[in-house]
């Protein structure tokens, strides 16, 4: 038994060690950077000491990006809520600039008593459960979190 695994690991080993051979003798460019890393490095004092320095500065920055990166909702700017085109942008968490544009045209759409209306095109539409366009635009972007929250977003 223990025989055969030594078989079969030298087997493995002469199969890897001729791939490995036949990538570094097939691929020119391997080969060369293989060569390349392998030439010793003559850096001046000062050249290091940069290099010390720089280094963690430039691991903080990144790790800083990183952490400050816009979340990907963030690219959710738009969405179809009772019949209407929402638009909004996106300050830190908060939702801002939100508009109501028309479904048919895209016409920024006039916010009427009870409900919305386009003045390019003509098409209303009556808010659904008859808030007013505060509450709706608060309906709205409470629907907008929770997509968000679930994930639910494009
Ligand atoms: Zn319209």
């Amino acid at each position: 038994m223990e025989k055969k695994s030594k078989i079969i690991s030298a087997i493995i080993t002469a199969v890897i060690s001729g791939v490995i051979s036949e990538i570094y003798t097939t691929f020119k460019p391997i080969s060369l950077l293989i060569n390349f890393l392998q030439e010793p490095v003559i850096l001046k004092m000062w050249g290091f000491i940069l290099i010390i320095i720089a280094l963690p500065i430039f691991v903080i920055i990144v790790m800083y990006a990183i952490a400050h990166a816009d979340p990907d909702y963030f690219k959710y700017t738009s969405d179809n809520f009772y019949d209407i085109n929402w638009h909004w942008n996106w300050y830190e968490n908060s939702i801002r600039n939100l508009i109501a544009l028309c479904p048919k045209c895209h016409y920024q759409m006039t916010q009427e008593v009870k409900g919305y209306y386009c003045d390019k095109c003509g098409k209303k539409i009556a808010n659904q459960y008859n808030p007013s366009n505060a509450e709706m635009e608060s309906i709205v972007e409470r629907m907008i979190h929770q997509r968000v929250r679930i994930k639910e977003y494009i």
